[in-house]
């Protein structure tokens, strides 16, 4: 018997998990299934612009050697300058880590820090990479609840009820993956006033901060934060249209002086995968002065703008179905009143979905959110073709 590790026992991607795995035999049979499970613009005919094109073509030969573990110097000076036009301050490029990822970065982050039965904060609903990095370091994720009755903001209260001695440090998810929440200034000050008053870190993903809509300030939460640690996750894989290259960061910023054990682990993690993916590295600098591409995506016209409204018009005709507006980012995070369908079972919902309409979404179990009532839709697809799907969601569950 070759068995996986007892640390594997709680990690699960329910995005690419059980029911993914049963698509991909549906579609082996010849079954089209119109796959709303995975943030991937470029399976929805997205395209990456222009700029980072040409800055990959033209620049492929100073990619061929391992460069610098942390990352290319050209490459952490763009995302220097992007934080510090952000308002982050006191950043040097060597406080930047570019990773194979925004995933590599929170394993490798998690990793250094953590010791067995160290708790860590996470919001439920949660991407799960922040919970499996979390298990598979042996420590314990304990989940604050975001609240759906207050736009999905965190509950504060219930934070700090949950903060213990084992707490080391919190994690924020703004904007947010599943829920499209956008965190105000008051919400953030509060998460960091936490993290102050109990010396916890703060980890903030922030990799949608390009991606938010109607005209919504994302504040980064290392602007509120400079006498703490902070570790601020961003990348390109969804601003720039380029999930494949595998190009994410983590900007470490506040007190580095008391970090300074902890730093050092992280820059041995980098080393010991040599350096990140050299050839992604050549386009940050192009893709971080090339804002236009993702804003015109945002704005009346765009296909980000425009698929929202029509996932959005399409829900309010469905009776029993409900969802806050997200103000950033392509999921949105729908609830069914489950007494009315008489759902018990979010996976089984998703399952009976999957086969019947040929709809794959992601139950909100799969996102560490237990009420059997939420799923998750990627609003990828063009209007016409999001708005179908949807009515035939509200068609699945009014004819069951
Ligand atoms: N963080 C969040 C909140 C995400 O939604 C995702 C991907 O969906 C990631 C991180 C991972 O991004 P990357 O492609 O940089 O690994």
């Amino acid at each position: 018997m070759y068995n996986k590790s007892r640390k594997m026992d709680h990690v699960h991607s329910d995005i690419r998990g059980p029911l993914f795995k049963e698509t991909q035999k549906m579609m082996s049979r010849g079954i089209d299934v119109l796959r709303l499970n995975t943030g991937n613009p470029a399976t929805f005919g997205f395209e990456m612009p222009e700029s980072v094109r040409s800055a990959l073509l033209s620049g492929v030969d100073r990619a061929v050697a391992y460069c610098d573990p942390q990352g290319m110097p050209e490459a952490r000076e763009a995302i220097r300058s992007y934080h510090l036009k952000r308002g982050v301050k006191d950043i040097e490029i060597d406080d930047i880590f570019i990773g194979n990822g925004v995933s590599e970065l929170v394993n490798m982050a998690i990793s250094a820090l953590v010791n067995d039965g160290d708790e860590i904060l996470v919001p439920t609903p949660c991407y799960t990479l922040w919970s499996n990095a979390i298990y598979l370091a042996g420590g314990k994720p304990v989940y604050y609840v975001c609240d759906e009755k207050d736009d999905w903001n965190p509950d504060l209260s219930d934070m700090e009820k949950k903060i213990t001695p084992k707490t080391r440090a919190i994690v924020i998810i703004n904007p947010n993956n599943p829920t499209g929440a956008v965190y105000s200034k008051e919400i953030l000050q509060g998460i960091v006033a936490l993290a102050r008053k109990h010396k916890l870190i703060l980890f903030s993903d922030e990799i949608y901060d390009r991606l938010v809509m109607d005209g919504v300030e994302h504040i980064p939460t290392a602007t509120l934060a400079s006498d703490l640690l902070c570790i601020t996750m961003n990348g390109l894989s969804k601003s720039h249209i380029i999930c494949g290259f595998r190009c994410g960061w983590m900007l470490i910023s506040g007190d580095k002086k008391s970090a300074s054990d902890y730093l050092l682990g992280l820059y041995q993690l980098a080393a010991m995968r040599l350096c990140s993916n050299a050839l992604t590295q050549l386009v940050i600098p192009a893709a971080l002065a090339d804002e236009e591409s993702t804003k015109k995506l945002l704005l009346p016209g765009g296909r980000l703008y425009e698929q929202r409204a029509a996932a959005f018009r399409e829900i309010e005709k469905i009776e029993g179905l409900t969802c806050v507006k997200n103000k950033a980012a392509f999921y949105i995070f729908p609830k069914i009143d489950i007494e009315r369908f008489g759902i018990t079972d979010d996976k089984k919902f998703a399952l009976e979905l999957l086969h019947e309409k040929h709809i794959l979404i992601v139950p909100g179990s799969g996102f560490e959110y237990t009420d059997q009532a939420h799923f998750r839709v990627v609003m990828l697809p063009e209007p016409d073709a999001l708005a179908k799907a949807i009515s035939d969601i509200g068609d699945f569950l009014h004819k069951r």
